[in-house]
């Protein structure tokens, strides 16, 4: 690091500059009205967590894929955690990646635990080193605030199941605005689809089923595409780390 500052002291005093409060305020907006943490999803974002470390990765510092916006609690618990295996992340990438395909959603307890693999006849690797990370399956204000985002999804996906024709676009309004957590996600891409009633909606209204999932799906791909795509093979402590110009 340059005149032998620490990446932790480097980034202290870039933190307040004009380039990074610009950062910081296009995160929240790309993070939609709820600004909520991309971790987790529940709490409000607080401020930028690196995905990679600052310690070990300062070259990925300064690096916009790298910049997530992240609650207070989900930052602590992450510190400076970041777990490989055969030189890929071990930690879900939410910007990257579809979470549900390595989380579950228990709507016995409201916990967020990882997912079964039946092919594998195992958890995923990577939900389990999420979930233990972030303590997802141990959280009380996160396991309340998503039972009750799941009781709202779940009140009107089963008024959406008695009707003969539901308009499917005033459904998926409804559930998008009910959404606070993220939990659509298991809904139309996780295992949310073998549960009721999810899964009657799923046979008794194909059509609005499909209309739901495409249009979770086509909404999900927006700020994939616009936060752009990781690479995972670089090595850590890489030199010629690159700083922001104030
Ligand atoms: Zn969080």
């Amino acid at each position: 690091m340059p005149s032998g500052k620490t990446p932790a002291e480097v980034w202290k005093s870039a933190r307040q500059s004009k380039p990074i409060q610009c950062v910081f305020r296009l995160l929240k907006a790309m993070a939609g009205k709820r600004e909520r943490c991309m971790y987790c999803e529940d709490s409000h974002g607080a401020d930028i967590e690196h995905f990679r470390p600052k310690t070990s990765y300062p070259n990925h510092m300064f690096t916009w894929e790298n910049l997530l916006l992240c609650c207070t609690e989900c930052g602590r618990f992450k510190g400076d955690r970041f777990p490989l295996k055969d030189g890929l992340p071990l930690l879900v990438d939410p910007t990257a990646e579809e979470p549900w395909q390595f989380l579950d959603f228990d709507p016995t307890t409201g916990n967020i635990v990882a997912r079964f693999d039946p092919a594998l006849g195992d958890w995923t690797a990577k939900g389990g080193v999420t979930v233990e990370i972030l303590h997802l399956n141990s959280r009380e204000a996160l396991a309340s605030g998503c039972m009750k985002t799941y009781r709202r999804l779940k009140a009107l996906v089963e008024s959406a199941t008695q009707q003969p024709a539901p308009n499917p676009r005033e459904l998926e309004k409804s559930l998008q605005e009910a959404d606070d957590h993220g939990l659509l996600g298991w809904c139309f891409a996780g295992t949310g689809i073998h549960t009721e009633p999810f899964s009657t909606l799923r046979k008794t209204h194909p059509r609005a089923w499909q209309h739901l999932q495409d249009s979770y799906f086509s909404a999900n791909k927006m700020p994939m595409q616009a936060h752009g795509k990781r690479e995972h093979e670089e090595e850590p402590r890489a030199k010629g780390a690159k700083h922001a110009k104030d």
